[in-house]
């Protein structure tokens, strides 16, 4: 599933093949990607020019001059590719963005269908608060994150996950994350201290830009624009390491069920 660190890495890439680029024409096979009226959502993308791609949390934005924008949220197993004119089609190809440079096109494939396009037309700003999703987690302060905190009876893990906390973070950051402040998952958020916020700010930065550096992490689908898997999934610490020497102090990686997910943990470094 694809967080922050991978959708950087596509929208990072998608600004060097797409800006300065106009859209042709735009095909879409399921309408449920785009709210439904697949007619409408394609005629509205019809020779826009693009001019950005910007990202907050798990959402993409494609900006075409004049400030509209298309939301793009990957899902469970979304994948943008630029592709050259004449790739084939297959049957998991939903969306196809064709561009007027050489006939290169921008592709949506999406296994599980769970990604999600919308038009923007009031700003990014009001897209945002629309959603409701919290700072960003490379944007984040430690003041905004500890009033966030205190502000829910819940575990770390779970107010970790909620986007309206914390726009970015998913499973396999959180975890990640969590081991590296000592932090155990089941903890209450309104009990970290002021200087453990502050920690985990600065470790969640570094985690973030580290794997944003390998290109993501590729546990499945997660491939980035030209189609490579993300190189982070070797540097992860916890995450799917059940059994595992800590690598810090030998304990065995511990998995259990927190807030509804599959969570990993070292049982003596974590409190
Ligand atoms: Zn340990």
């Amino acid at each position: 599933v694809p967080e922050l660190p991978e959708v950087e890495t596509v929208v990072r890439s998608l600004r060097g093949s797409l800006i300065g680029a106009r859209i042709r024409s735009v095909h879409c096979t399921v309408p449920s990607l785009v709210g439904g009226e697949p007619e409408r959502f394609c005629a509205a993308l019809s020779g826009r020019l693009f001019e950005d791609v910007k990202r907050h949390g798990k959402y993409a934005f494609l900006v075409f001059s004049g400030g509209d924008a298309v939301a793009v949220h990957l899902g469970m197993t979304g994948q943008m590719l630029i592709a050259q004119p004449g790739r084939p089609t297959d049957k998991h190809t939903h969306l196809e963005i064709i561009l007027d440079r050489s006939g290169q096109k921008l592709v949506y494939r999406d296994v599980r269908k769970f990604g999600r396009f919308a038009i923007v037309t009031g700003g990014l700003d009001s897209f945002v608060r629309e959603k409701k999703l919290g700072p960003d987690a490379l944007s984040v302060t430690p003041l905004e994150l500890s009033g966030a905190l205190r502000r829910t009876r819940r575990s770390i893990k779970a107010a970790l996950l909620d986007q309206s906390v914390l726009a970015g973070l998913g499973n396999i950051y959180t975890d990640e994350v969590l081991y590296r402040i000592g932090a155990a998952p089941w903890r209450r958020a309104d009990t970290l201290a002021d200087h453990q916020v502050h920690a985990l700010c600065e470790n969640m930065r570094e985690l973030l830009y580290a794997a944003i550096a390998d290109s993501g992490t590729t546990i499945s689908d997660y491939v980035d624009p030209e189609g490579r898997q993300g190189g982070f999934q070797f540097a992860l610490q916890v995450y799917g390491r059940k059994g595992e020497a800590c690598g810090r102090c030998g304990a065995s990686v511990q998995r259990a069920v927190i807030a509804g997910r599959g969570t990993w943990y070292c049982p003596a470094c974590q409190s």
